[in-house]
């Protein structure tokens, strides 16, 4: 039907008030009427009625159309049709159709009608074109019918009806076509886009990403403009860039104190230890004064410094060598990658001047570069007298400009060839200052509060002692002193005093001034605490404080029913009811959250009062608050209606919305509830998400989100063959994500099939329909089995059907049905055979062979969560894995040329071909309504179903038959035959 929200109007002939001014030929025929539409607003009719005469021929041309960037319009004609058998004497003459035409041309032409100009649509006829009304009298109806014209070539076009004398009122025409509306999808955007030209084409398009994203490397973004005017598959996305992260559809600036240094990453992540920055959309933080990063270092790991000395140097002397062992430096620096180098000096010994010792001394393993704590050294001149210098160096002691830090001892070698005590040993540590750079500002150390105010503090200074240059500008960094997370801020400043804005009243600060030169920055001065002024007006909490209570609340909250629940489950099996206390007024307290923390789902039969479990779980909604728009489905309750939700303060959102008819019952109120009880514990982007309930007023009502494409076997059957293996992958890993959130909760679904499965506008999966046993009650494909209870054959695990073994396994097999249903376009499992031979079969040992154009490896994972033995199937998160894979490396997805031809069912082999249904190949054709074919069949000389029944999908295709859909249909239906022929014959059956 028609919708405004993606459709746009060509031409309304209900829209215009004046005179249409439609060509009518010959001018007996078609005459323009005014008429009043069901609300009275005036309209303009085109009517005729000429059945008494034989051979009418009455024309009714449109204005001209133009078709702008439209390649598929749609026609709405509304109409109401006259039944022959209502007007006496007219038998003969009287007809009950009318036909539609169209001519295309680039711009008007003139007022003459040329019949043989037009091609025609369709011979319109009214589907119920009477009804009997309530005093048995036959009232007219209106008929609404929809024709597609397309692809169009031509600038524009005309509309033409002809009447071959009916009686007919055309009430309205109206023309319009379909474009899917510009949207940001996964940072990405889209442009309006006018649907493709055929009903299956789905019209790729690039995304563009939004400001400060980027496109994901080889995943550029697509959507496909569906000929319904609704997006669909998103392919690829944008990512947003270092520095900016995903807020809602934009890219947002990290804060001040946060990076992110590829887009690769999602979250802006809090600058490492060490490391800081004030300036919004970062890619890395900047290390504070003395701390550095190595060039190897990614912009994650946290600032270090150099080591300090080795500890405990030591040496041993043995005539000209000299060995020297060390512990390692008490502060590595925060690194990891500490070695050790050794500087020899030979020393004068009066006045104490040392040079270097030069290329004549060994070292042993060597001089540098030492990884463990000891080295000899060699070759020393006899009676000379050495300075060593033992230094830690880490990966950042290359880039640190201020200090070495050593151990150092010096040593008096002994004769050649002789042993020798020294005679001047002395072991000292010292740290020394060594600038090989021009020395940068000393500390600013005199630091003076001007004035302390609510939010801002003035500051002034003295120049350092030592500038060491022209200090060309000050730093004053600053942080609240009682934040864990140091994140500074800095102002600068050209001279020696400063305003630093923007504080918190009565909050203290912390404030560091440090000068800058040519030589760079000097060290910070010494810390300045101040506190600010408090706030004037009084009676302010602090925002930052509620949050505590809160969360306190809810915890306290949270124990409050697990308590309950734990005593709820064990008292109430006991004795019906629980304590008056918390009937009434603690309600209200559970309403508002979840269960804080848990993971596990709770079934709503623990709880004696159901009214209890579902706001347990469930929010209540005011029914103001919902705008019911139309029916949709029939559920078990009542019907399923699509609307709006609209929440105080939040933008209206889609909803379904399923009622519960009046009259029920106090236990159909309790199950209708319990769906809602148990989606609304759920929260998973591949689960159907629970809006709310309105259990208040009447009547009652459950709100979820709108699944705009409606459940997935219907969907599929609906766009059989348009889409690419890779999309219904895409499907699957939905619904297994699903599964393994439901399954992560502890929650057995029992019901997993296609049916259950709804889709909406974007192609996303989600599992739906829970309930108890109910929900199973419900379904039409559920039957009574001999172990009790109703169970749906075809999806359900050999062992839950015997004894009635449900698990997580036992859904994974009913996975393995729902992706062949999925590969198979919604293809009935086990085709038409029995629930009793599918029960058998599957006993036998028989699986489900691969659908039409399925990668082995998909049959393989079907296959495998069909393993008899339940613990053999794959696990949720395994079968989320495997096809995550699958989708990574598409190559595994493509169908080997062949694969076709393989036996579809091992059986066939061993069987021969009697197919007891049918006499001949054509009367088999007729019965799958593909009798067209006929001769295609008798000319390739398949005369007998023997030979039919041997057919493969190449066979069908050399054919001649090129259509998708009915290969399909031709070789689903030799294959129904194999596989019912094998159980008739009981031949053996492997997998
Ligand atoms: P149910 O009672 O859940 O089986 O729902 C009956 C029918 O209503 C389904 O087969 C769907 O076609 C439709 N329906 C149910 N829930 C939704 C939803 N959230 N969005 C759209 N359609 C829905």
């Amino acid at each position: 039907s028609f919708c405004a929200s993606f459709s746009l109007i060509l031409l309304d002939s209900k829209a215009q008030q004046t005179e249409l001014e439609w060509i009518s030929y010959p001018p007996n025929g078609w005459e323009e009427i005014s008429g009043l539409d069901e609300n009275y607003t005036p309209i303009r009719t085109y009517q005729v009625c000429q059945v008494m005469e034989p051979n009418q021929n009455n024309w009714l041309r449109t204005n001209w159309v133009e078709k702008g960037d439209a390649q598929r319009i749609f026609v709405e004609l509304k109409f109401t049709l006259r039944d022959c058998n209502s007007l006496p004497g007219v038998v003969g003459t009287c007809k009950e159709t009318f036909n539609l035409y169209y001519q295309e041309t680039d711009s008007e032409v003139g007022r003459g009608l040329r019949e043989n100009q037009y091609v025609k649509i369709d011979t319109i006829a009214a589907d119920e074109s009477f009804t009997q009304g309530d005093l048995g009298e036959r009232k007219m109806k209106l008929n609404t019918e929809v024709r597609i014209i397309g692809p169009l070539a031509r600038r524009g076009f005309y509309l033409a009806f002809q009447d071959v004398g009916a009686c007919i009122a055309l009430v309205s025409v109206k023309v319009y076509y379909k474009k899917c509306w510009s949207i940001i999808e996964n940072l990405a955007t889209f442009p309006d886009t006018v649907t493709g030209s055929e009903f299956s084409s789905l019209v790729e398009v690039e995304g563009v990403c939004v400001s400060d994203a980027e496109e994901e490397a080889d995943n550029s973004p697509k959507m496909h403009c569906s000929a319904e005017g609704e997006w669909l598959v998103p392919i690829g996305k944008c990512i947003c860039r270092a520095g900016f992260h995903q807020k809602g559809d934009a890219c947002e600036p990290c804060g001040r104190g946060f990076y992110k240094s590829s887009s690769q990453d999602l979250q802006c992540s809090r600058c490492p230890a060490h490391s800081f920055n004030d300036r919004e959309g970062s890619w890395r933080c900047d290390c504070e004064d003395g701390y550095y990063r190595a060039l190897s270092d990614p912009p994650s790991v946290a600032c270090t410094r150099p080591p300090s000395a080795p500890q405990n140097l030591v040496y041993n002397i043995n005539q000209t060598t000299v060995g020297l062992e060390w512990s390692p430096p008490a502060d590595t620096g925060g690194r990891n990658d500490v070695s050790y180098r050794v500087i020899c000096r030979r020393c004068s010994w009066e006045p104490e001047e040392c040079a270097p010792c030069g290329p004549n001394v060994g070292y042993s393993p060597a001089q540098s570069g030492l990884v463990d704590t000891y080295v000899t050294v060699v070759e020393l001149l006899a009676h000379a007298n050495y300075t060593f210098e033992v230094e830690a160096v880490n990966g950042v002691s290359e880039l640190s400009r201020t200090q070495r830090l050593f151990a150092a001892v010096s040593i008096a070698t002994g004769q050649a060839g002789k042993d020798f005590t020294p005679c001047s040993r002395s072991l000292y540590f010292y740290h020394s200052a060594v600038f090989s750079d021009p020395p940068s500002p000393s500390q600013v150390s005199e630091v003076i509060k001007e004035k302390v105010q609510q939010r801002s503090v003035q500051l002034s200074w003295q120049e350092p002692q030592q500038p060491n240059g022209v200090i060309t500008e000050y730093e004053i960094k600053y942080y609240e002193k009682d934040q864990k997370d140091r994140i500074y801020s800095t102002v600068r400043s050209r001279s020696t005093s400063a305003t630093v804005n923007n504080l918190k009243p009565s909050t203290a600060y912390v404030f560091q001034i440090r000068a800058f030169t040519e030589a760079g920055y000097g060290t910070f001065g010494p810390r300045l605490e101040i506190t600010t002024k408090e706030e004037a007006t009084a009676a302010i909490v602090s925002s930052e404080q509620n949050p505590v209570i809160i969360i306190a609340v809810v915890a306290v909250a949270g124990t409050i029913i697990l308590v309950f629940m734990v005593f709820g489950f064990i008292i109430g099996r006991r004795h019906c009811g629980y304590s008056k206390a918390d009937q009434e007024g603690d309600e209200e307290l559970y309403f508002q959250f979840k269960f804080p923390g848990t993971k596990t789902y709770i079934d709503p039969e623990t709880y004696e009062d159901p009214n209890r479990a579902v706001h347990q779980f469930a929010k209540e909604l005011d029914a103001s608050c919902i705008k019911i728009e139309r029916v949709i489905g029939a559920g078990e309750f009542g019907e399923v209606c699509s609307g709006r939700l609209k929440l105080p303060g939040k933008r209206d959102v889609a909803v379904a919305i399923k009622t519960l008819k009046v009259g029920y019952t106090d236990k159909q109120r309790r199950d209708f509830l319990c769906e809602a009880s148990i989606m609304g514990q759920f929260d998973h982007p591949n689960v159907v998400h629970l809006e709310g309930v309105v259990t208040r007023g009447k009547p009652v009502m459950i709100v979820i989100e709108y699944m705009e494409n409606g459940s997935l076997d219907a969907f599929l059957r609906k766009h059989d063959g348009q889409f690419t293996v890779i999309q219904l992958v895409g499907m699957l890993r939905g619904i297994a994500a699903g599964m393994r959130y439901l399954s992560d909760m502890g929650y057995v679904h029992r019901d997993l099939a296609a049916r259950n499965i709804l889709v909406n506008s974007n192609l996303v999966c989600k599992v739906s329909d829970f309930g108890l046993s109910r929900v199973i009650d419900d379904d039409p494909e559920a039957v009574y089995t001999t172990t009790g209870g109703k169970i749906p054959v075809r999806w359900t695990a050999p062992e839950a059907i015997q004894y009635r073994k449900f698990t997580s396994a036992s859904d994974a097999w009913s996975y393995g049905i729902v992706m062949w249903e999925v590969m198979s376009y919604g293809e009935r499992p086990y085709w038409d055979m029995s629930n009793q031979d599918v029960i058998k079969a599957i006993e036998e040992g028989y699986r489900l062979p691969a659908p039409m154009d399925c990668p082995p490896g998909l049959h393989q994972l079907m296959l495998d969560c069909w393993q008899k033995d339940r613990a053999e199937r794959p696990k949720f998160d395994q079968i989320v894995g495997i096809l995550d894979k699958m989708i990574r490396n598409p190559n595994t997805l493509k169908t080997p040329v062949g694969t076709c031809t393989r036996p579809i069912s091992p059986l066939l082999d061993q069987s021969t071909p009697d197919f007891t249904a049918f006499r001949s190949v054509g009367e088999w054709l007729e019965a799958i309504k593909m009798e067209r074919y006929r001769d295609n069949f008798t000319a390739a000389g398949y005369s007998s179903l023997e030979a039919v029944a041997r057919m493969s999908i190449e066979d069908v295709m050399s054919l001649g038959i090129s259509l998708v859909g009915h290969q399909k249909k031709i070789m689903s239906s030799i294959q129904t035959t194999r596989a019912q022929m094998l159980h008739l014959h009981g031949t053996g059956v492997q997998v």
